[in-house]
């Protein structure tokens, strides 16, 4: 039987001393999380939005999970606009680690996906074995992330150079990568057309120290688009695909739509139980070092 079991890898949060926005509180997330069935997320804090309303930063993703310690896991984050050295950074980094941070991002800031401070983070994060998770751009006129070419070389070549750093691919740029792109306006927008294997196969099979996010519109409408095509991508890179949500408001749809479908490909034997178990928790737990005793799983307290 499989085991009905969520963990939501891209979690935002309204801290209590933020100004009213539509960003959910932990009461309103925690809500949707009983309706969706997902038991535990990870709260990402942002850093380039930070002098906006309503931003969580590194420091209320600690506390919240501290105050929610059975329901949230969080990421820290950092500012790449800082004057860092790698020094500097390493012993950031390496003290929110042992703080307990699981990883790095959401990374958001308005940066070439080639510059020296990107590839300072990848080289510290290698070293001391902390996933990134960033938000891609696909150009300067976005509101926010860091930005790639079409094809995305730049990513490319950094998971190329850092090949023990772990890399979660987010957001608009990265998914439409699953197709051939027809055109640079491809890369600002949600295809519903048929998937024709595009650069993203072809990256994840020559670096295995890369992953991809399902949360947002942008992973839900990639995983939804070719039914046929996300059957084979699932099986392909099974060990690197993780469910997450994105929830930006109480009122989004798309990850219940997400998880419909996904639970559909299951009784439908399109996917295992065991890859279904990969995606929703088994890879994450892998992948960000979180133990059974963690999630409390072997008192069986979440089975359903
Ligand atoms: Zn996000």
């Amino acid at each position: 039987m499989v085991t009905q079991f969520r963990i939501d890898i891209h979690a935002h949060l309204r801290p209590d001393d933020a100004a009213p926005s539509k960003m959910p509180t932990p009461e309103e997330l925690l809500l949707m999380y009983e309706k969706a069935g997902i038991r535990r997320g990870i709260l990402l804090p942002f850093i380039s939005l930070k002098s906006k309303p309503g931003v969580l930063t590194a420091e209320n993703a600690r506390a919240l999970s501290e105050r929610y310690p059975d329901r949230f896991f969080w990421f820290t984050t950092l500012d790449l606009e800082e004057n860092w050295s790698r020094e500097k950074m390493m012993g950031f980094l390496e003290s929110e680690k042992k703080a307990g941070a699981k990883g790095v991002g959401e990374i958001t800031s308005k940066f070439r996906f080639d510059s020296p401070q990107v590839e300072m983070l990848f080289s510290c994060c290698e070293e001391l074995d902390l996933p990134m998770l960033f938000h891609l751009a696909a150009d300067f006129e976005d509101a926010y992330g860091v930005v790639d070419d079409a094809g995305l070389p730049q990513m490319e070549r950094m998971l190329q150079r850092h090949p023990r750093a772990r890399f979660v691919g987010h957001a608009v740029p990265f998914w439409s990568e699953i197709s051939v792109l027809e055109s640079p306006e491809d890369r600002k927008r949600r295809i519903k057309e048929k998937v024709t294997e595009g650069r993203l196969a072809e990256i994840m099979r020559q670096n295995p120290n890369l992953y991809c996010d399902l949360s947002a519109g942008s992973g839900s409408n990639a995983m939804m688009r070719d039914r046929e095509y996300t059957v084979k991508f699932l099986n392909e890179f099974s060990d690197r695909i993780l469910f997450g949500c994105d929830i930006t408001s109480p009122t989004v749809t798309f990850p219940f739509q997400l998880i419909a479908f996904l639970d559909q490909l299951l009784e439908e034997d399109e996917i295992s139980e065991e890859l279904w178990e990969r995606i929703f928790f088994r890879n994450a737990m892998a992948l960000f070092g979180i133990s059974e005793k963690d999630l409390c799983l072997e008192e069986g307290s979440d089975h359903v």
